[in-house]
């Protein structure tokens, strides 16, 4: 049995809909060797519903740390998926620095003021091109901070369907090689599959590209309730596979480590 991790997890600690205990026997259910938390962490911003507040931190911590001490079947992992604001990457290494971890993902879901996953609206009247090109920058920038292990959703920019006019292998074949040149590794995020775009990020038409570059991977699904859980993992795997794949990114206390599936 290939040793299959899902890190990518929301509990009730951030937007999940259950506690962190109901994920354990779906994810044993799926196959799943180790799974982790990554609950969402936006520092910089007031009072968000989906994500923790800093004084959850140190209860979540501990919280996942009992949990993985009392589960014998299964291995869990600690992690957070925290936002990249450009222009706060000192204050925000400052603040990760201390926290006992396996892995941080870091996310762009922020441009400018607003997140572009709420809502098609924030697409609307504006320059889709431009959008995509400016979200690759980010993601990019993300990935040379040195903050994280994995970029989450790397184009999450596609999540309501606005499609740019221009090539986009040029942007793609760009981020793999700050992604390599940083060694960070990307996901497999299988959760794009229950949002409006209802497609894996990143784009499948893409993969060989981070294949080519010899970009780390992992496959998450990004559950925020236990019965997605390691969802499509079968299809994620076998997309990979086809892409040259044969290798995957797992992860303790913030050393990455290559086993094959
Ligand atoms: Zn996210
Ligand atoms: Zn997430």
């Amino acid at each position: 049995m290939v040793y299959r991790t899902d890190y990518h997890l929301h509990s009730w600690f951030s937007d999940g809909q259950s506690a962190p205990e109901d994920y354990i026997a779906p994810a044993v259910a799926a196959g799943l060797k180790e799974i982790g938390f990554s609950e969402h962490l936006t520092l910089f911003k007031e009072s968000l519903d989906w994500s923790m507040k800093l004084s959850d931190i140190e209860p979540y911590l501990a919280h996942i740390k009992t949990l993985s001490k009392n589960v014998s079947n299964i291995v869990v992992k600690t992690g957070l998926e925290v936002d990249f604001f450009p222009g706060k990457e000192d204050e925000t290494y400052s603040y990760l620095n201390h926290l006992d971890l396996d892995y941080v993902i870091g996310s762009i879901h922020y441009l400018g003021k607003k997140t572009v996953d709420l809502g098609p609206e924030f697409y609307e009247g504006k320059n889709i091109d431009r959008l995509f090109e400016l979200y690759f920058e980010q993601v990019s920038a993300a990935a040379a901070s040195g903050l994280f292990d994995i970029i989450a959703h790397c184009d999450l920019i596609r999540i309501f369907g606005f499609k740019p006019l221009t090539d986009q292998v040029p942007l793609y074949r760009k981020l793999a090689k700050s992604l390599k040149a940083h060694n960070v590794v990307f996901e497999l995020n299988t959760n794009g599959r229950n949002r409006p775009i209802a497609d894996f990020y990143p784009d499948r038409q893409f993969l060989h590209i981070f294949r080519e570059e010899n970009v780390p991977v992992c496959v998450n699904s990004d559950a925020h309730m236990p019965s997605r859980t390691g969802q499509y993992f079968d299809e994620a795997y076998d997309l990979l596979r086809n892409a040259g794949y044969s290798e995957m990114a797992v992860f303790d206390k913030r050393q990455r480590y290559m086993l094959p599936f």
